[in-house]
């Protein structure tokens, strides 16, 4: 990042708070800064140059047209630069404000508590860098049925596998398979772009037969070269409708030589079942056969307290979006801690999706939670890659 080039926008109505945070941005080495007091001024100044502020300061309480009513004028003008919010609201508004910018795909560093830190503002700072590429993406297209269908068979589906690792030991435990369609044109594709499309077209027992043996028969190797791991696959709620599923999943793991209690289904509640006897009996006929359970995305409107009342889980996944950054924030804290809390007293393990960088990692550790995945550890990776990763995750560790 160089600081020369960088334009800064403060927009506050107490006078004193452009002093300060003007202050601190020269400090931090920035040259070109300005200052408005009320949202009317700082829309006249956007409009007036030809480029607009690469980041804005923005004070969420202004008497004439507050924060959240600027944000709005700057989604009308397709802003493209980032905002920290700045404001004497409690923690849960701040949030509530940054979710509305977010939603709107304005970048929002972060908020800060008035008066703000220079080491708070550093920080933000800090993490401002050019958006990261979780994994090289193809570009959003809609794919069709046929294509889909094509896919599945033509072999183009591949599994990758995302470790699981023990939070007190570091031990990798197991792995999550996670479904990638290599697209003869479009590259990687993922699965939020096609696994609806497998549902919505009777496709998604086909598509699951492929993912589960493919992990079945990976399971086998590890079983083999005396790599013990859980192996996650993702079940969709479709599957569940028929008995004929329950045959398939214990036909193939039977096949592949895989114990049972090898390998792990994660369910979300998809969509609303109307009928919940035929999921509900496939499930705990498969916890009868010891194939272990997980409830996935704990927390969001998918995974609810009533599937954790009416099946046996042995694990509970706590959705990423309570776990990234829940380290700094009370709200998500308190309800990161009172789901791990909820899988202790039902006897479950508790896993932390989306553990993304060290205080993720350092938290969730602390918290005592048992298993931790998410970026910070690795990136889903082919089967292949995953003896050298292990190697090196232990030397990290040094176990
Ligand atoms: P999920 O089961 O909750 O899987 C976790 C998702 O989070 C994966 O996305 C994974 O790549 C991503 N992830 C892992 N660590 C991090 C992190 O630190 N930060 C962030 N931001 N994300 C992280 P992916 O692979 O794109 O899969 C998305 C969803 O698609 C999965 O969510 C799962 O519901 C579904 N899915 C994937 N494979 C299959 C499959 O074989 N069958 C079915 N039915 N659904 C699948
Ligand atoms: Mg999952
Ligand atoms: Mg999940």
């Amino acid at each position: 990042m160089n600081q020369h080039t960088i334009s800064i926008l403060i927009l506050d109505d107490e006078s004193f708070m452009h002093k300060l945070l003007g202050r601190m941005l020269a400090n931090l080495g920035f040259a070109s800064i300005s200052a408005c007091d009320n949202g009317h001024a700082a829309l006249e100044l956007i409009d007036s140059t030809s480029d607009s502020p690469n980041l804005i300061l923005l004070d969420l309480n202004m008497p004439e047209m507050d924060g959240l009513e600027f944000v709005r004028r700057l989604v009308e003008r397709c802003y493209s630069g980032s905002l920290i919010l700045i404001s004497g609201e409690d923690e849960r508004m701040q949030q509530a404000a940054e979710k509305l910018a977010s939603a709107h795909k304005i970048t929002v560093l972060g908020h800060l508590h008035k008066p703000a830190s220079p080491e708070g503002l550093a920080a933000l700072i800090g993490k401002w860098m050019p958006p990261r590429q979780s994994e090289p993406r193809a570009t959003k297209k809609i794919y069709d049925a046929d294509e889909v269908r094509a896919a599945i068979n033509n072999g183009e589906l591949v599994n990758y596998y995302q470790p699981k690792v023990e939070t007190s030991t570091g031990r990798v435990v197991g792995v999550e398979t996670l479904l990638r369609w290599r697209h003869p044109q479009d590259g990687m594709v993922f699965p939020d772009q096609f696994i609806y499309v497998a549902e919505a077209h009777g496709l998604i027992d086909d598509l699951t037969r492929v993912v589960l043996t493919g992990a079945l028969a990976q399971a086998r190797v590890w079983l083999e070269t005396g790599l013990m791991l859980q192996v996650a696959v993702n079940l969709s709620m479709d599957n569940l409708v028929s008995l004929d599923f329950l045959d398939l999943v214990v036909g193939l793991a039977a096949r592949a030589g895989v114990p049972a209690q090898m390998m792990e289904l994660e369910v979300t509640e998809t969509r609303l079942m109307e009928d919940l006897r035929i999921p509900l009996e496939i499930l705990t006929r498969l916890r009868l056969k010891r194939f272990r359970l997980s409830i996935d995305d704990f927390g969001t409107g998918n995974s609810s307290l009533a599937q954790l009342r009416d099946l046996p889980f042995d694990e509970l996944k706590i959705d990423q979006s309570f776990v990234h950054g829940a380290c700094e924030s009370d709200k998500l804290r308190a309800m990161f801690n009172s789901s791990l809390e909820l899988a202790k007293q039902l006897g479950m393990k508790a896993v932390a999706e989306g553990v993304e960088d060290q205080a993720d990692w350092n938290f969730v550790r602390q918290a005592g939670c048992d298993i931790a995945q998410g970026y910070f550890i690795a990136r889903p990776m082919p089967s292949a890659d995953l003896p050298d990763w292990i190697q090196s995750w232990q030397k990290k560790f040094s176990l």
